[in-house]
């Protein structure tokens, strides 16, 4: 048996947001950090009524019925649902600390956003302990990469990236993935279901069923 330093836990990645509804460009992210850093597992954590956005078009029972089916030929992603239970404090800071708990504190945690989210970080709860319970992905978005970040947003990008692939920390780093921007929104896709459309060709087969068994978002809900 080797004597070797022990091997560092596997990482786990998280991946949070409204998935209202769930659809391509959220797998194609969850799986390009799955496959970029190695990691066993991505647990995608669908929000209840997030603090900083309005609330979501679709129920949290349908948004979490969507995410469940989008996953459930992709090997690796599963579903978390703390944030739908009642009592939940929607608050990113609050779930990362939880499962920071769960895990113990030598597993790497990622915590997957898009660059559109990491532009306005500085405004979400708590958001400087955010990086001391784990590290950070960020996936690049179409028409945020140009746009300066705010000063002490900046500072954090420029001061905690992650080189030492080999071995990551459990928290307090940032990783740039490398997959192209892919232009899919779930405002767009809305406003095409809306009109009557299959949601610009961009929803997992089983999620347009659902969408459409249940009616969900119709013009007079949108
Ligand atoms: P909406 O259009 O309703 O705002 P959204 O897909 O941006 O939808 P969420 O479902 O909350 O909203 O997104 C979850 C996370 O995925 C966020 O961190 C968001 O930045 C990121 N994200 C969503 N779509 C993309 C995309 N096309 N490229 C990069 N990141 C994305």
């Amino acid at each position: 048996m080797s004597a070797g330093k022990p091997a560092r836990p596997a990482g786990i990645g998280l991946y949070g947001g409204t998935f209202d509804p769930i659809h391509s460009a959220h797998l194609r992210l969850a799986c390009a950090l799955r496959d970029e850093l190695a990691l066993d597992s991505v647990r995608l954590i669908p929000s209840g009524v997030p603090p900083h956005r309005p609330p979501p078009h679709a129920s949290a029972v349908h948004r979490l019925a969507m995410a469940r089916l989008a996953v459930a030929d992709e090997p690796g992603l599963d579903i978390d649902a703390r944030e739908l239970a009642p009592g939940a404090s929607g608050y990113t800071v609050d779930t990362l600390a939880a499962l920071r708990r769960e895990v113990g504190p030598s597993r790497p945690l990622w915590w997957l956003i898009g660059a559109d989210q990491l532009a306005g970080l500085d405004r979400w709860h708590r958001w400087q302990d955010l990086l001391t319970l784990a590290n950070l992905a960020v996936a690049a978005r179409p028409g945020f990469g140009t746009l300066p970040l705010p000063p002490a947003v900046d500072a954090l990008w420029q001061s905690r990236q992650a080189t030492d692939f080999a071995n990551f920390p459990a928290a307090g780093r940032i990783r740039a993935l490398t997959l192209s921007p892919v232009d899919v929104s779930a405002t767009a896709i809305r406003a095409d279901l809306a009109a009557g459309g299959d949601g610009l060709g961009a929803l997992p087969p089983a999620v347009l069923g659902y969408i459409r068994r249940h009616r969900l978002y119709r013009i007079e809900s949108i």
